[in-house]
């Protein structure tokens, strides 16, 4: 899988763009607030319709305008797709698939796939749960439809809830309503959790290799998922805590306050790692979900490298950058001694200033 070519139009600070990718490695380097991130965004919102950042669509149309477009041209399997993005200040932005508008956003998932990668994302361990929520999501909601299906209704049905929390507080009569929304909830809430518990099965003896050889075989690490309530109890939970809830006038209980731990041995590096430690084990989970992706698609990820190898010592780079070679990369970066140091085969390399993009070779 891979991105041929990339449009914009009135997006963030690029008024018409229009550049072309190599299959291998891709370098965009500039000074900062030129640019660079923006284009990786308009890349990952035609995998997934959102923002990496969670921005709004309103905050993405370039200022004063009313509207942008991006467009992709990208081959999946030797058949080229062509995907349009259309965002509109006060309206749903509209997705179209080989010029077919699609109704729900799911329908892009699995046409192009990514595993981004940013300095936020080092800090996946040592920060808080929600990060660590972000990362099961980000990757799940890709590879998995039904996942994705479960999570947008539960967050829903959160909000719903909490709303009818707020009212039930002045006026108890609504109470009788709240256990509609709680049947649904337990339903997708428990496939969120089985969904997340599945995946890090599966993603935990290819972080363990991953991480062993990144340590020099000195450390071995195990994702612990550690769901906010036992599925098998959820239901009798949400029941138990409604008047705590009420009169916090939200819902305390469920997935939306999961969390994962990441275990060295018995040692949960999140409390007691060292900064290197916790970056390394970061690493190892990021170049881990390339190879879940690839298994379960069997199909190669475009990886998306924002800024990332100026945060990383030379032996980690190096790592990353030997693990790149069969994907398409595109790595943004302020300069270009990273990849001279390295070695790197750069298939092409742009020059990003003030929203153009200039390629030198
Ligand atoms: P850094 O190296 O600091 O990460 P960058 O090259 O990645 O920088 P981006 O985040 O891609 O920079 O772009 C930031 C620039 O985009 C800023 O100059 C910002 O003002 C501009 N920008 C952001 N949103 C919009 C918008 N809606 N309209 C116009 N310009 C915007
Ligand atoms: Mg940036």
């Amino acid at each position: 899988m891979f991105i041929k070519t990339l449009e914009l139009k009135d997006y963030r600070n690029y008024e018409n763009l229009s550049m072309d990718f190599s299959q291998g490695v891709n370098i965009l380097y500039g000074d900062n607030a030129q640019g660079k991130t923006n284009i990786l965004e308009s890349l990952y919102m035609c995998g997934t319709t959102k923002s990496h950042r969670n921005s709004k669509d309103r905050e993405i149309i370039k200022f004063e305008k009313e509207e942008s477009h991006i467009r992709i041209i990208l081959e999946n399997k030797g058949i080229s797709h062509k995907i349009d993005i259309h965002l509109k200040k006060n309206k749903a932005k509209g997705v179209a698939i080989d010029g077919i508008p699609i109704k729900k956003s799911s329908e892009l998932l699995g046409i192009v796939n990514y595993v981004f990668f940013s300095p936020e994302d080092l800090g996946i361990i040592k920060n808080g749960p929600s990060e660590r929520r972000r990362f099961l999501d980000m990757e799940l909601c890709q590879l998995d439809k039904v996942y994705f299906y479960h999570l947008s209704n539960y967050h829903k049905i959160i909000n719903q809830r909490n709303n009818l929390l707020k009212q039930i507080s002045f006026n108890r009569k609504l109470l009788d309503t709240i256990s509609v929304w709680d049947d649904q909830l337990v339903f997708h809430g428990i496939k969120v959790m089985e969904g997340r518990e599945n995946f890090i099965r599966t993603l935990n003896p290819i972080v363990d290799s991953i991480h062993s050889n990144l340590s020099g075989k000195k450390e071995s690490l195990t994702i612990h998922y550690e769901p906010n309530t036992d599925k098998n109890s959820f239901e009798e939970t949400i029941k138990k805590f409604l008047e705590r809830d009420i009169a916090l006038k939200s819902t305390g209980t469920g997935p939306h306050r999961d969390d994962i731990s990441f275990l060295n041995g018995t040692i949960d590096i999140r409390k007691f790692g060292s900064q290197g430690q916790q970056r390394t084990a970061a690493l190892s989970l990021k170049l881990a979900e390339i190879e879940v992706v690839k298994r379960i698609t069997k199909n190669q990820p475009i990886l998306l490298l924002d800024d990332v190898l100026s945060e990383l010592d030379r032996k980690r780079q190096n790592y990353l950058l030997n693990s790149i070679h069969d994907i398409q990369t595109i790595i943004t970066c302020t300069g270009l001694e990273e990849m001279v140091q390295n070695r790197v085969q750069c298939d092409r390399i742009f020059k990003v200033t003030e929203g153009t993009v200039t390629s030198i070779n």
